[in-house]
């Protein structure tokens, strides 16, 4: 590991234009539990049921008591860690342009990039349902469910639901990102689910170099990826960072 952590190091240390895909798995030390995969949100409800459109619009109480207002309590406590402050650094470096993310959390912004793409929207933000007026999420009272807006429409996170599409500016931006990139750091995603499944083989098609930190081997490991550097996020990224440090 010590190996791929120097190399990782040079890699981005010699690179000019560096993507990251990210997903659940670098969040998971700032204390927001994954969606998917054991101990995830998805093994206690079922997200058909409390995470469609449909359901929203059916019964949107329900799923602001289920759903959204423990997303809510999880995501206002949540902070940055080393894994999201160590991409913000590689930008103020001038190494990372564009961090591409299948989060809600918002925590790469708070870290301090300034071009992230949000494949699923963001839940720092809440829409009217009737007038688009937009309220911070953080500001929400919600002493009453569903909050409401002050047109008394009903408000709605700014994150795509299940059977709502991806923007396709998102999908264009994302894939354009990949194609001109010279290195694609893929951390916290197992990169299964489309569209965030193409964006590391577009990057290997166009020559990138694609470097993987996740706890366990992905379906990228041995076809895309290459080098896996097992390990938490945080705790791999900050480690590279400090090796980076003496390389610049
Ligand atoms: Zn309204």
């Amino acid at each position: 590991m010590f190996d791929l952590i120097e190399k990782a190091a040079a890699d981005l240390a010699s690179a000019k234009n560096v993507v990251a895909l990210t997903g659940a798995g670098i969040s998971v030390e700032s204390g927001i539990p994954p969606f998917r995969g054991k101990g995830g949100i998805w093994e206690k409800i079922d997200p058909m049921e409390y995470a469609h459109i449909d359901s929203f619009l059916q019964d949107p109480e329900k799923v602001w008591r289920v759903l959204i207002k423990g997303m809510k309590d999880v995501i206002d406590q949540a902070r940055p860690n080393a894994a999201h402050l160590g991409l913000a650094r590689l930008e103020a470096l001038g190494i990372l342009k564009t961090v591409i993310t299948q989060n809600v959390d918002g925590l790469h912004q708070d870290a301090g990039n300034t071009d992230v793409i949000e494949f699923h929207g963001n839940f720092a933000w809440q829409k009217c349902m009737d007038c688009s007026r937009r309220y911070a999420t953080r500001s929400v009272d919600m002493s009453r469910l569903p909050p409401r807006c002050r047109c008394g429409g009903i408000l709605r996170p700014e994150c795509v639901f299940f059977g709502e599409p991806i923007p396709t500016h998102h999908l264009y931006r994302s894939q354009d990102a990949a194609e001109h990139c010279d290195v694609m750091l893929v951390i916290g995603t197992s990169a299964w689910v489309q569209p965030a499944a193409s964006i590391p083989l577009i990057s290997k098609q166009s020559g990138a170099r694609v470097i993987e930190i996740n706890p366990e081997p992905t379906p990228l490991t041995h076809h895309i990826s290459d080098y896996l550097i097992k390990g938490p996020a945080g705790e791999v990224t900050h480690r590279i960072m400090e090796k980076l440090a003496k390389l610049r």
